[in-house]
């Protein structure tokens, strides 16, 4: 499967739920953020790879 395939089915499994973030350090929410990454989070690594995707 091509790398790109993957981050995209990546960030699909955030979007549904099925890949949740932590919540321990910087993920994105009201408090942090919409910015906010946490480089532990699993969730959080399936956005930074599609973001370094889409620039
Ligand atoms: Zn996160």
């Amino acid at each position: 499967m091509k790398e790109q395939q993957q981050i995209i089915r990546d960030l699909i499994a955030v979007a549904t739920g099925q890949v949740a973030h932590v919540y321990l350090g910087a993920c994105p929410d009201q408090v942090e953020g919409q910015d906010a990454r946490d480089h532990d989070c699993p969730a959080c690594r399936a956005i930074m790879a599609a973001e370094r995707l889409a620039k």
